[in-house]
C-alpha cells in the first residue's frame, strides 16, 4: 500500500522532475502538455484502444490489435544509429519480429531479455514476408500477463514520446492524486463523481464512454476549469467595482462645442451608449466598461465625448490604438474637432524624436496635455500621467495580454472603457469579458447602404479587372493574405500585376513598411490619388476611408469569420453603393462555402458571430486568441457551453456570499484555484 495521498493541490504543482523520469521524457513531456504533474492529467485521452488476446502467434491476424506471448531468440542491431534494431522472437516455429527506431538499442536487450518470454501488445504488419511489429504498444513480462489489461487509452504525443512512455508516466501521477475535498455545493453537482474519482475515470478508461465530453466525469472537469476561471474574474470584478475614485463631474462645456461641430447627429444608440457611459464615470467607482459595437457603428465619437467629460471634470484622458494606422486616423478625425476647444491634446506614437518626446513626457506628467491619442507606447513605464481620469482602449482584442495589463496598471484606479468591434455570443462574453459591464451598440448610423457580398471564384479575376478599369468610381481595397510567401498569394506580387494594369493607380501596403511610408500610402488613398489600395491584414482594424467602395479579399477562405466581417467593414461608410469580393481559388471545401455563404447573406456582426459559432465544429471558438478568452484545456466548445452559464452563476453567488473564500466550501475553492492556476484578489474586507 502507497502512503495516503494528500488533500492538496500542491502535490500535482511540482515539476515533473520529482517524477522517475528521464530528462528527455520531462523534456518531451513539457513539449507536450507542460512541465508539471498537473499538466499530465489535463492531458486526456483520445481513443481507447482494445487488443485481443490470441493463445498462438500463428492465429493471430495482422492489421488489428492483437496480444501475443512470444520468446525472445536473438537481435539484429545494425551499427548505423539511423537504422532500426530488430529484436526476433518466436512462437513454436512462428517468427515475429519487433521493430524499434531511435535510441531504443540501450535499453531493449535489457528490457526484452533474450530466451525470456513476453506477452506483445501491438498490431502486425507483414513486411517484405516477414510479420513484425513496429514499437509495440505494450510489452509485459510473462508474471503479469494474467492480470493485464487488454485496453488502453491512447493519448495525444509528440515525435519521440511513445503512449506506453506517456502512460507509465501518466500512472506515476494518478499514483499521487490528492483526494480534495468537495468544491461544487451539493445541489448543483447532478450526477457527477468526485474529483478524484473524474480524473481517474477520463483516464482509467474500461470502456469509451468517458471519452465523450458529455461524460460526467467530463464534464465534471470542464465545469471546474470554468468554475475556476469564472471565481477568478467575479473576484477581479468585485476588486474593481470596490475602488473608489472621484466621481467625473462633467460640465459640458467641451462636450456641447464638439458636439455642435460634428457634421451628423448622434443616433439614439450613441446617445444610449452614452448615457449609460457618463452614467458609469460620474459614480464613485471605478469603470470597466466594453463598449462592443459592429464595425462603422460610430464608436469613437462616443469616447471622444466620454474623454472630453473627463476632461471636463479636471482629469487627463487617454486613447490607446492597436495600431499606428489606426492612431493617427483617431488623430486626424479629433483634432480637428478640438480645434476651438481650450484643451492640448497630442498624438504620440513613439516615433518622436527624442527631444520631443521628453517634453511630451514632461507636459504629461505636469498635467498639460489633457488629452493623449497613441499606440501601445502610451504603456511605456516612462509615460505617465498626471491626473489621468479615462482611459480608452480601442479594439482592445487586438492588445497582447501583456500590454494591456501594462496599461491596466498605468491606470489603475481610472476609468476603463475598452472597445471592440468583435462581437461575440453572450456565453462567449462571459468567458472573455466577465470582469467587464458591456454597453451594446448595435444601430447603424442611417443612410448606409448594406454591403452587396458576392462569392467568386479566382478564375474571374480578368473580368474583375476589365469591371475596374470600366468603372474609375471604385475604390478598393484588395486584401491578400501574406506579405510574401510561396504557397499563398501574396500582396506584393498582387500589386505588381496590377501595377501593369493600372499603374500609378494602385498601392501597397504592409505591415513591414516603416512608418512613414504607411502613413503616405494611406495618405494617397485617403486623398484619392491611389484607386486600388492592395494590402494586408494591417488595414482590417478601425481604418476610415469614407469613399471607398469596393473590398476584394483574395483566398476569403483563410480568414476567420470576424476578420472578413471586420475587413468588409472598411467599406460601406457612405451613401454610396458598396460591395464586397471574396475570391477564392478553386476547389472550394463544402464547409469553407458555408462560411462564405454566411457573409454573403449578413452584415450583422452579431448574426456572424453566432452563425460561426454554430458551425465551427471543434474549431477554435473557445480558445480564439481574436477575443482574448482564456485558453481552456478541458472544456469542450460543443458539449460544455452550457457549463459557462453555470459557472458564472455559481461564481457569482459564491463570490457574493463569500468573497474571501473562507467558509469551508470557500476553502475547498481555493485548492481548485491551484488547480488552474488562478488567484482571486486580496480584498473587500479591510
Ligand atoms: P467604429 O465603431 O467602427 O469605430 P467609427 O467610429 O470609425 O466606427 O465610425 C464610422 C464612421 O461613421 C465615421 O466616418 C464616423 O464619422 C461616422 N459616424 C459616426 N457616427 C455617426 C452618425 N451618428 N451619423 C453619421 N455618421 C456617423
Ligand atoms: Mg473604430
Amino acid at each position: 500500500m502507497s502512503a495516503s495521498p494528500s488533500a492538496h493541490a500542491d502535490t500535482l504543482l511540482a515539476p515533473l522532475t520529482t517524477l522517475k523520469v528521464t530528462p528527455r521524457t520531462a523534456r518531451l513531456l513539457q513539449n507536450l502538455c507542460g512541465d508539471r504533474l498537473i499538466d499530465v492529467l489535463w492531458h486526456l485521452p483520445f481513443d481507447l484502444q482494445t487488443f485481443t488476446r490470441y493463445e498462438r502467434l500463428s492465429q493471430a491476424p495482422s492489421d488489428a490489435p492483437v496480444a501475443v506471448v512470444v520468446r525472445v531468440i536473438g537481435y539484429n542491431i545494425p551499427p548505423s544509429r539511423r537504422l532500426p534494431i530488430r529484436v526476433h522472437t518466436d512462437d513454436q516455429g512462428a517468427r515475429l519480429d519487433l521493430v524499434f527506431f531511435g535510441n531504443a538499442r540501450q535499453w531493449i536487450p535489457k528490457t526484452l531479455k533474450k530466451d525470456e518470454t513476453y506477452l506483445i501488445f501491438g498490431t502486425i504488419e507483414d513486411y517484405r514476408g516477414r510479420r513484425q511489429v513496429v514499437h509495440p504498444d505494450r510489452t509485459l513480462s510473462l508474471a503479469k500477463a494474467d492480470t493485464a489489461a487488454m485496453s488502453f487509452p491512447r493519448y495525444p504525443l509528440t515525435k519521440g514520446m511513445t503512449n506506453l512512455g506517456f502512460l507509465a508516466v501518466r500512472d506515476q501521477v494518478l499514483a499521487r492524486l490528492p483526494e480534495l475535498r468537495e468544491w461544487i455545493a451539493p445541489a448543483r453537482r447532478q450526477d457527477w463523481p468526485d474529483w478524484a474519482q473524474a480524473v481517474r475515470t477520463v483516464h482509467l478508461l474500461t470502456n469509451d464512454a468517458p471519452l465523450a465530453p458529455e461524460h460526467p466525469a467530463r464534464r465534471r472537469l470542464a465545469y471546474d476549469e470554468l468554475l475556476a476561471e469564472q471565481i477568478a474574474i467575479h473576484s477581479r470584478r468585485q476588486h474593481i467595482h470596490a475602488q473608489e475614485n472621484h466621481p467625473t463631474k462633467a460640465t459640458g462645456h467641451l462636450t456641447r462645442q464638439v458636439r455642435h461641430n460634428l457634421p451628423f447627429t448622434l443616433t439614439k444608440a450613441q446617445e444610449t451608449a452614452l448615457i449609460e457611459i457618463t452614467a458609469d464615470q460620474s459614480k464613485p467607482h471605478v469603470m470597466h466598461r466594453l463598449l462592443q459595437g459592429d464595425v462603422g457603428s460610430g464608436k469613437t465619437v462616443i469616447a471622444l465625448l466620454a474623454m472630453l467629460g473627463a476632461i471636463e471634470a479636471g482629469g487627463q484622458a487617454a486613447l490607446m490604438a492597436p495600431t499606428e494606422i489606426l492612431a493617427r486616423q483617431h488623430w486626424q478625425t479629433i483634432e480637428p474637432m478640438l480645434a476651438s476647444l481650450e484643451i492640448r491634446a497630442v498624438l504620440f506614437t513613439g516615433r518622436e524624436r527624442r527631444k520631443k518626446r521628453e517634453e511630451i513626457y514632461q507636459d504629461l506628467a505636469m498635467g498639460r496635455i489633457d488629452l493623449m491619442i497613441g499606440t501601445h507606447t502610451l504603456a511605456q513605464p516612462a509615460l505617465s500621467f498626471q491626473k489621468l481620469r479615462l482611459a480608452v482602449i480601442d479594439e482592445q482584442h487586438r492588445f497582447g495580454v501583456d500590454q494591456r495589463r501594462v496599461f491596466a496598471r498605468k491606470t489603475e484606479g481610472c476609468d476603463l472603457l475598452c472597445m471592440t468591434a468583435t462581437p461575440i455570443p453572450r456565453t462567449l462574453q462571459l468567458m472573455a469579458y466577465g470582469d467587464l459591464d458591456i454597453t451594446n451598440l448595435r444601430e447603424k448610423p442611417p443612410g448606409r447602404h448594406p454591403i452587396t457580398t458576392r462569392v467568386m471564384s479566382l478564375d474571374r479575376q480578368n473580368e474583375l479587372i476589365r469591371t475596374l478599369k470600366d468603372s474609375p468610381d471604385h475604390h478598393a481595397f484588395w486584401i491578400c493574405p501574406a506579405i510574401d510567401s510561396d504557397k499563398i498569394e501574396n500582396a506584393t506580387d498582387r500589386y505588381e500585376s496590377l501595377y501593369k494594369e493600372f499603374g500609378d493607380q494602385v498601392g501597397l501596403i504592409h505591415g513591414r513598411m516603416k512608418g512613414p511610408e504607411q502613413d503616405a500610402v494611406m495618405k494617397k488613398f485617403q486623398d484619392r490619388k491611389i484607386r486600388i489600395l492592395v494590402a494586408t491584414t494591417v488595414v482590417e482594424i478601425g481604418v476610415d476611408v469614407p469613399h471607398a467602395n469596393l473590398m476584394i479579399i483574395e483566398d476569403a477562405q483563410r480568414f476567420g469569420l470576424a476578420q472578413l466581417h471586420q475587413l468588409r467593414g472598411r467599406v460601406g461608410r457612405s451613401e454610396v453603393s458598396s460591395y464586397c469580393l471574396l475570391l477564392f481559388a478553386p476547389p472550394l471545401s463544402a464547409p469553407a462555402r458555408e462560411r462564405l455563404n454566411i457573409m454573403r447573406e449578413s452584415n450583422d456582426g452579431f448574426i456572424i458571430a453566432e452563425k460561426d459559432l454554430q458551425i465551427r465544429k471543434g474549431g477554435d471558438v473557445l480558445g480564439t486568441r481574436q477575443s482574448g478568452m482564456p485558453l481552456l484545456r478541458l472544456v469542450d466548445e460543443d458539449a460544455h457551453i452550457d457549463l459557462i452559464q453555470q459557472a458564472n452563476d455559481d461564481a457569482a453567488e459564491i463570490m457574493t456570499r463569500d468573497p474571501d473564500l473562507t467558509s469551508p466550501q470557500g476553502t475547498a475553492l481555493r485548492e481548485l484555484l491551484k488547480l488552474f492556476g488562478k488567484n482571486i484578489e486580496k480584498n473587500t474586507i479591510d
